[in-house]
């Protein structure tokens, strides 16, 4: 057996202080004042809406603004991001979450996969920044909670059930890219849960949700970095507040509109370049 007994110097152990990985200090900063400049003027030159329970996607050139909006009630929304000519280029969920937290906010970048690692967009605004982390650690818009899933489903139900932000998300880019289900599907990656209200129990640990505290109107705002293929789910689960993937729950259309800068604007911002990392593992 095993010896878990606690050790003498436990306390000692455990009261090491805890190190941030990768303090933000070191990440390349967005020009958020120019930004803010730029957004000033901008103009709306594209809308989509994704209805209840669906998904849909949407392309932003680089130096456009998208916005996600629910203008009916509260509703998560699961957000799949792409470089907009390499699918091989997405949204890197876990990164994101090691170099900024558990959920994103106002400054945070969306960071793309290796070996492109560079920021595929920036968030320039939140009205739902008041919300904080609130008593029981739940804070809004994850990167943590991956997306509602067949699979899982069924693992645990021995049911099969479609309507789950995965298929959504496959479903929208096959019809958009005229994949086939099983290519699209392999695209398909780890989400930002816009909206979505969840954190970790502290005494087990577990991944919670609750209500998503959206109003109706309330929007998240992204400056795109580099030109974005983006695909959204409306959850059904609609506010997360009971379960995720629900025929039960209460859903609401989500909104994507994008907004461009006057020319000029941008001068002197330039979309980033791939990480510039040598690739050769090894050293010589
Ligand atoms: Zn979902």
């Amino acid at each position: 057996m095993t010896d878990t007994s606690a050790p003498a110097d436990a306390d000692t152990r455990r009261a090491v202080a805890p190190v941030i990985c990768y303090p933000n200090d070191r990440l390349p900063v967005p020009k958020t004042e120019q930004y803010q400049t730029a957004r000033a003027t901008a103009q709306q030159t594209a809308h989509t809406q994704v209805p209840p329970r669906q998904a849909r996607c949407f392309y932003v050139t680089a130096g456009s603004f998208f916005r996600i909006s629910c203008p009916d009630g509260a509703q998560v929304g699961d957000l799949n991001l792409f470089a907009a000519r390499n699918l091989e280029e997405r949204f890197f969920s876990g990164k994101t979450r090691a170099l900024h937290g558990s959920h994103v906010k106002q400054g945070d970048r969306l960071w793309s996969c290796l070996p492109y690692l560079r920021p595929m967009a920036t968030i320039t605004e939140d009205s739902l920044a008041w919300y904080g982390v609130d008593e029981f650690g739940g804070r809004v818009h994850d990167v943590i909670g991956t997306r509602c899933d067949p699979y899982t489903h069924h693992m645990l139900s021995g049911q099969d059930y479609h309507n789950t932000c995965h298929s959504n998300l496959t479903r929208a880019l096959a019809d958009e890219l005229h994949l086939s289900l099983s290519e699209a599907e392999a695209h398909i990656h780890d989400v930002l849960n816009v909206f979505m209200c969840t954190g970790f129990t502290r005494d087990s640990g577990q991944y919670f949700m609750k209500a998503s505290p959206a109003r109706a109107g309330d929007y998240i705002e992204f400056f795109a970095e580099i030109d974005l293929l983006g695909v959204l789910s409306a959850c059904p689960g609609g506010d997360c507040g009971a379960e995720h993937s629900s025929d039960a729950a209460q859903c609401h259309p989500l909104d994507v509109t994008v907004f461009a800068p006057k020319a000029g604007q941008l001068d002197g911002w330039y979309a980033p370049s791939n990480n510039r990392y040598s690739r050769r593992h090894a050293p010589e």
